[in-house]
């Protein structure tokens, strides 16, 4: 697969943190170019500003602002989530995220976790900008809190880490499902078959960068650079020929953030 592949949901300032500016130039050169995306996600109230300063710039980065579930951010929702609104209003951030559930980590409760992601679903809403959803073994809570949303607002769920009935259900409730390196893992059958049933116009593919590098490279921190091992191994699974992948990863991408 060539460089220059779109990439909806890659971290470039942890990405230029633990790859250095050599990895940036990459980007820059394997970007420039062609019409291929890469969509620059938020994890704090307040990260937007100087990722709007750093990349707001390239013509290939689509900026997003959201809140992570970090114990922090469960300590005073509507003062982050007002801050975070000023940053959903303007122009240059396209969507709302990523934001979400995470009973791995299980930071503060259930409760807690639900009223942070719910502001934010709301914001999207309000807003009429997609949303980013963080979703991990938090399946039924995550699809009963995006169901009404979903139908108003595209929903991507990002590193869909579930198996082909959760694939099913969020599909049915008119969701994305975006893709990651952990396809490409040994042990992530339920990944490739929920992979296999999703149609053509609600697929997405993803680095999640600097994280979840694909094999051979897994452990180690990964940029958009390596997002082809993803888009080989997608390929295979859904017999679609590298070029057309690609050609509908971008349209798909750019019909959902510009
Ligand atoms: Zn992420």
């Amino acid at each position: 697969m060539p460089d220059g592949l779109t990439d909806s949901h890659a971290h470039l300032s942890y990405v230029s943190e633990r790859l250095g500016g050599a990895c940036m130039a990459g980007l820059e050169a394997a970007y420039g170019a062609g019409g291929a995306l890469i969509v620059d996600p938020g994890v704090d109230f307040d990260d937007f500003l100087p990722r709007r300063e750093r990349f707001g710039a390239c013509p290939f980065v689509r900026l997003a602002a959201g809140i992570w579930p970090d114990a922090e951010s469960m300590k005073d929702v509507e003062r982050r989530v007002a801050v975070l609104d000023t940053a959903v209003s303007d122009p240059s951030c396209v969507a709302v995220g990523e934001c979400g559930l995470d009973y791995h980590w299980m930071n503060g409760t259930e409760v807690e976790q639900a009223a942070l992601f719910g502001a934010q679903v709301e914001l999207a809403v309000h807003n009429r900008k997609p949303l980013i959803v963080h979703s991990r073994l938090a399946f039924a809570p995550t699809l009963s809190l995006v169901r009404t949303a979903a139908v108003k607002i595209p929903v991507v769920i990002h590193c869909f880490g579930y198996g082909e009935d959760e694939a099913r259900a969020f599909l049915a409730a008119g969701c994305y499902l975006s893709f990651a390196g952990n396809i490409t893992y040994r042990k992530s059958a339920g990944l490739r078959a929920a992979c296999a049933i999703v149609p053509d116009d609600r697929l997405l593919l993803e680095t999640d960068a600097p994280y979840m590098n694909p094999e051979p490279g897994r452990g180690k921190p990964s940029s958009p650079l390596d997002i082809g091992r993803t888009y080989a191994a997608v390929s295979e699974i859904r017999g679609s020929g590298p070029g057309h992948l690609a050609a509908l990863v971008t349209a798909n991408t750019r019909a959902l953030f510009g």
